[in-house]
């Protein structure tokens, strides 16, 4: 029987910008992101269960949950462990995922995750960690879950994890196209390496262009729309060449500018407002070119309780 349980709603990420610099002695690249959470969720519950001690068991349905790890490879078995870790604590508990958010699309899914099961165990165990806690703990399970936690708009630098908040006006509207398949990202990031080196490319210091920055402030989607850019995205075609016929389609239809989102394959278009989205969105689908299509506005908050039970 279950006793408690505690959700929590998380949102997959888009990076506006993706710099990606030279690789570092850790074998890491250094990176200047800006990362805009997007309203398309996943949503993580985590109950306690009477009887005998299960420890983390995990439980996924929804996109794509037969492309994920269910034993304690997943990530939210990760974070759970590392949270009751940090407690002292002897985990039993079922972590559940409704996946929206496409696997290995880079958007960031698996640590959406992982960061929603730390904010569901944290709640159900009442531990009550400190924020600064859970920000090192969200660090040590990967670079993108600090921005999961927090959601909204931010500048990311060093691998991602080192966040500055980002003035931002307003609402953005986005399609967003997923693909058939995923890319694994250290594939992507060895691509982009190769490439350069290919092409005698000198790498330097990532930077975010101001412009984009002010495109943000003044709430400005043409403005923004120039400034979108993503040095992963020459990688993530090579890998999976149909992804060049998204992007091109989506832009022929009428959206206003169009990337990859992260490592890829999935596509993300910007649009001038929710029935312009809903538009390209219905052409787009139309078109045939990708597997799923949907809509999504951003900014919105990174992992939050939306429902709690008390037996
Ligand atoms: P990145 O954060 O590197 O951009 P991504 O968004 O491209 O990643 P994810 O959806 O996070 O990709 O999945 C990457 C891999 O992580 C998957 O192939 C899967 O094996 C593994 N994984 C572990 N836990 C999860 C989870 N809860 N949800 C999705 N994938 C998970």
């Amino acid at each position: 029987m279950v006793e408690r349980s505690v959700t929590v709603t998380v949102p997959a990420k888009i990076n506006l910008h993706l710099g990606v610099g030279p690789v570092r002695a850790d074998g890491y690249h250094d990176l200047a992101t800006v990362f805009h959470a997007v309203d398309m969720c996943d949503t993580v519950t985590a109950s306690e269960t009477t009887g005998s001690a299960v420890g983390v068991k995990i439980e996924v349905e929804g996109e794509g949950a037969q492309f994920v790890p269910k034993d304690s490879k997943n990530l939210m078995a990760v974070a759970a462990e590392l949270l009751a870790r940090h407690h002292g604590i002897s985990p039993n508990v079922t972590v559940h995922v409704h996946k929206k958010i496409p696997v290995a699309g880079g958007m960031a899914g698996g640590s959406a995750d992982a960061a929603g099961a730390l904010i569901a165990c944290d709640s159900l165990w009442q531990t009550h960690t400190p924020k600064i806690e859970l920000d090192s703990l969200a660090t040590q399970l990967g670079s993108d879950v600090p921005f999961a936690l927090h959601g909204g708009t931010s500048m990311g630098t060093s691998r991602g994890e080192v966040l500055t908040p980002v003035i931002s006006t307003g609402e953005f509207h986005w399609v967003i196209a997923f693909n058939e398949g995923g890319l694994s990202t250290p594939r992507v990031y060895a691509e982009c390496d190769r490439l350069r080196e290919l092409s005698h490319h000198k790498v330097t210091a990532p930077f975010v262009p101001e412009a984009l920055l002010y495109a943000l402030r003044a709430g400005d989607p043409v403005t923004l729309a120039h400034e979108l850019s993503n040095d992963l995205q020459a990688a993530a075609i090579s890998l999976k060449p149909t992804v060049q016929r998204v992007l091109e389609t989506g832009v022929e239809l009428g959206a206003l500018a169009g990337i990859v989102s992260g490592s890829g394959p999935t596509c993300v278009f910007l649009t001038r407002d929710a029935s312009h989205a809903l538009d390209v969105a219905a052409r787009l689908s139309g078109a045939g070119v990708c597997r799923t299509v949907r809509t999504a506005r951003g900014p919105v908050p990174g992992a939050r309780v939306t429902h709690s039970t008390s037996n």
